[in-house]
């Protein structure tokens, strides 16, 4: 039985095997229950995407068109000055995004780039936009320097089951994500971890992977859950179709295990017709990219979204980065609804 007054780190991988099973428009109701015990249900959180150094990377993701082992055509590029950095931030923020995502095709940060990592981030938060960043791997000391120049979130997703990770990756171990994971959380910042379904994995990866995220001391306030894009050039170009149903059943049970956290609906979001992404919706996701080309008023994809967001009644979620509640705030709101009618156990079946 779930206990809504607390969020927990405990899952069972045979309670989340459970919440998979249940009848799709059970899981759903469950989903959209818990998701509004926590947050506004039409609000969506809205993220920009850019990357600010592209390609050649070493790391060998089998799904990333960035890696120098596959053969997927992409022009590389170094690192972005500052003020073009800056001007990005502006025009996503004109475009109405509340967070500023950084990414940089690393497998780790280097020394030579920090103080240019540090102006983005001194930068981006005076524009008052909330900063993101991902760079590969972090010691604990790159960690606190980014934690102390601003940086608010720090991207590092697991991708998958650690039991499947070795058929993705082979350039890093899981426990190397676990360990920058670690560093990110103990400097202070807020953490954007999440995965990749498509990729041939079993269920069972999708729930040892959700156990993961919810069994962590704090859940990512942020998990994006991305749908394989099957880039051509890339080993998994012909990984097979997965069932649009299982990933929107992840969505709800994810939105179940982490009722506090924000759920992104991020990569392969344009390959999902417009009802599947209000299903994502409904089944608690409150957060998607605008992405990195989407920046400017004439760009189709953000005219699409305003136009979905418009149809479904959603809005941008205003976040200010001294006002974002934490899980404990968000716990103590809950306990004083508890008398409230929609209340009620989300695992009762
Ligand atoms: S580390 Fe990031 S950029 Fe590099 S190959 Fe993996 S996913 Fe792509």
């Amino acid at each position: 039985m779930i206990q809504v007054n607390s969020v927990r780190h405990d899952w069972s991988e045979a309670e989340i095997a459970a919440l998979f099973e249940l009848p799709f428009n059970d899981l759903m109701f469950q989903a959209q229950s818990v998701h509004r015990q926590f947050f506004d249900a039409n609000a969506v959180q809205i993220s920009t995407l850019l990357s600010i150094k592209t390609g050649a990377c070493p790391e060998d993701c089998k799904y990333c068109p960035q890696s120098i082992h596959h053969g997927a055509e992409l022009e590389a590029e170094k690192l972005m000055q500052v003020q073009a950095v800056l001007e990005e931030a502006q025009a996503a923020q004109a475009a109405g995004a509340s967070r500023f995502c950084m990414g940089a095709a690393w497998k780790h940060l280097r020394a030579k780039d920090m103080p240019y990592v540090l102006q983005m981030i001194r930068g981006v938060k005076a524009l008052g936009l909330e900063t993101c960043m991902t760079l590969g791997m972090l010691k604990a000391e790159q960690a606190q320097e980014l934690a102390e120049a601003g940086l608010d979130y720090y991207n590092h997703n697991l991708d998958t089951s650690e039991a499947y990770y070795g058929q993705i990756i082979t350039t890093r171990r899981y426990q190397d994500r676990l360990d920058t994971l670690s560093h990110v959380r103990s400097a202070g910042m807020k953490v954007c971890c999440g995965g990749i379904l498509g990729m041939g994995e079993s269920r069972q990866d999708r729930i040892s992977l959700l156990k993961t995220l919810a069994c962590f001391p704090e859940h990512p306030e942020s998990v994006p859950v991305n749908l394989l894009v099957r880039v051509a050039g890339t080993p998994l170009e012909d990984a097979p179709d997965l069932d649009p149903f299982e990933f929107i059943r992840t969505l709800a049970v994810a939105r179940i295990l982490m009722p506090a956290s924000h759920l992104r609906l991020s990569a392969g979001r344009t390959d999902m017709n417009e009802q599947m992404q209000a299903l994502c919706f409904m089944a608690g996701a409150n957060s998607i990219f605008y992405g990195e080309r989407l920046l400017t008023t004439e760009n189709p994809q953000a005219e699409a979204d305003k136009a979905l967001f418009a149809r479904l009644g959603l809005y941008p979620e205003e976040v200010s980065p001294d006002r974002q509640p934490t899980e404990a705030q968000l716990l103590h709101q809950i306990e004083a609804q508890q008398d409230q009618a929609f209340f009620y156990d989300a695992m009762s079946r």
